[in-house]
């Protein structure tokens, strides 16, 4: 199935994708997805997250698009680094080709050599265990980096057969408030765009502000040449996760099944499990106050992530979540003990570069010092250690390379300098690797194990040469690398929440199975709301 979008960007198509995926799901279908990305970056590992949003980080460690996160968090599969493409790595892969002489001296051109380089990364994902691969086209029909693209899809339905493709467009169907009615000539303009480049859709899914009736539906159906039940009315659900439900109620899932030839008897919905998720959404009703403190505050995408597994640690206590976003730059001058004394609880996310970090710094100490349950989450575990290093174990000065290459006390250091790799940097930790936890630790309780995987996107470590002077400070390293090199979790015995990881939680965390690190916070952050005794976790529920 390919999923493009028309008429406007930010339509919501890589929900719609995910989406689709969940009510194939839930008929029992396997499901997989990529994200085939216009744009000549070779992945977005290294675009601005102020501008493009999070790097989601897959099991693999592929640094992939925030999309993929939507994906993952509705069709609770892991995917890979596979899972996303970019015109710039399917370029860079066919020139690699070309100066091995892999194309015999032939004229190297778009169709068909970049086309079949498309086809490629999309075959690649065909597996015994997968039924439907969902393929979502970035970027807007019309756009000129994205014909290869549709040329490439279109090719494909050739190659594959006509019933084994479905195309699905998504466009935008305005309501305009002075003459009180809705237009589809955006989207007829959009189908026209994309039939003029040989794909003619079987399904348009129509986004709106209100329900598009029987007769705007039999107008697109008219015009743009697809049957009315593949006219599906799209409208803006109170929360993402109703999405499926809407789709459902809709007919999508039916009408796909019915144009791939599959057999409705045989693959029978049943969305129970996903309404769960909506109930829980639902009931998410008492209000918790969660402080960001990061620096792209303005661009909430940037920590896409961290923010649904927030609002998931929220549904399970039935808390939902207010985010208050914090300039890290603005801490302690215009945000100080004050202000984040008025939050339940506080999140510093990951992040590179120096910017803000000092103000991160004043915000853990803050929290450490008024029993704000606060959850540091890779630089922010960083952070953490640096402000405990310089304000209780006397460390002036401390900090890490990342930000003082002059440091007296580098507490934070490249792991090249430590474990004695000859590699300056460059190389990241990328991908899931296993932690062990100590047993009777407050993290052993929250995970209720003492072996865990997280995945990780990070240059810096924990500097082990202050792991003895730090620790008798009263911080505890209480997760390490299998070979008890690397610090991957902290906490700090006697407050309630003062927790970091050196990992990246968020990527895990699913509406049906919220991460326990964000249910933790919120459960600390409901009892600081509620003025309870903190829930501190008895040593015996853990597993050893
Ligand atoms: N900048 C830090 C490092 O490279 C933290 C990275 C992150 O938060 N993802 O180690």
């Amino acid at each position: 199935m390919f999923v493009t979008g028309g008429v406007s960007s930010s339509l919501g198509k890589g929900l719609t994708a995910s989406s689709l995926g969940r009510v194939l799901k839930a008929r029992g279908l396997h499901i997989t997805m990529c994200k085939l990305d216009p744009y000549l970056n070779v992945d977005p590992g290294t675009m601005n997250p102020g501008e493009h949003g999070e790097v989601f980080v897959t099991e693999d460690g592929g640094e992939t698009d925030l999309d993929l996160g939507h994906y993952e968090r509705f069709i609770d599969e892991n995917l890979s680094r596979n899972s996303n493409t970019t015109t710039g790595s399917i370029y860079s892969s066919v020139i690699e080709k070309e100066r091995r002489g892999d194309y015999l001296g032939r004229t190297v051109q778009v169709i068909p050599h970049i086309t079949d380089e498309i086809k490629d990364r999309i075959r690649r994902l065909e597996s015994d265990d997968v039924d439907v691969v969902i393929v979502e086209i970035g970027g807007t029909v019309g756009d000129i980096e994205i014909v290869p693209f549709i040329e490439a899809i279109r090719q494909f339905r050739r190659e594959i057969g006509r019933d084994n493709v479905c195309y699905v467009h998504l466009t935008l169907v305005p309501y305009l408030a002075p003459s009180g009615e809705q237009k589809s000539k955006p989207t007829q303009h959009s189908v026209a765009e994309l039939r003029s480049q040989g794909i003619q859709p079987d399904v348009i899914v129509c986004r709106s502000d209100r329900f598009i009736e029987p007769d705007m539906k039999r107008k697109i159906s008219l015009f743009c040449d697809v049957p009315m039940e593949g006219v599906i009315s799209a409208i803006d659900a109170p929360s993402i996760y109703e999405i499926p439900r809407v789709l459902h109620e809709e007919g999508l899932d039916t009408y796909v099944c019915e144009r791939l030839r599959i057999d409705l008897e045989q693959y029978p919905i049943d969305l129970t499990q996903w309404q769960q998720v909506i109930d829980s959404v639902d009931a998410a009703t008492t209000p918790v106050t969660i402080g960001i403190v990061g620096k792209y505050v303005d661009m909430s995408d940037a920590y896409l992530s961290v923010v649904e597994a927030t609002r998931h640690g929220g549904f399970h206590h039935g808390a939902k979540v207010e985010f208050v976003w914090i300039d890290a730059e603005k801490v302690p001058s215009e945000i100080d003990v004050e202000h984040l004394a008025a939050l339940d609880g506080m999140i510093i996310p990951g992040g590179f570069g120096e910017r803000g970090v000092e103000g991160m710094i004043a915000a853990a100490r803050i929290a450490r010092e008024i029993g704000l349950p606060t959850l540091g989450i890779c630089l922010g575990l960083q952070v953490m250690c640096i402000e405990y290093a310089r304000d209780v174990a006397g460390l002036d000065g401390a900090n890490s390379r990342e930000f003082d290459s002059t440091s007296p006390h580098p507490v934070i250091d490249l792991m090249s300098d430590q474990v004695g790799i000859v590699n300056k940097g460059g190389t990241m930790r990328l991908g899931a690797y296993p932690a062990m936890l100590q047993p009777g630790s407050q993290m052993a309780a929250i995970y209720g194990s003492t072996v865990v995987s997280e995945r990780h996107r990070h240059r810096y470590e924990f500097n082990p040469r202050y792991r003895a002077r730090i620790e008798e400070a009263g911080l505890v390293c209480s997760g390490d690398s299998p070979d008890g090199r690397l610090v991957e979790f902290i906490e700090l015995p006697g407050h309630p929440y003062w927790v970091g990881t050196q990992a990246h939680p968020e990527f895990k965390s699913r509406p049906e199975r919220p991460h326990p690190l964000f249910r933790e916070l919120i459960g600390e952050a409901l009892a600081r709301a509620e003025g309870r005794a903190p829930h501190l976790i008895a040593p015996e529920s853990i597993e050893r």
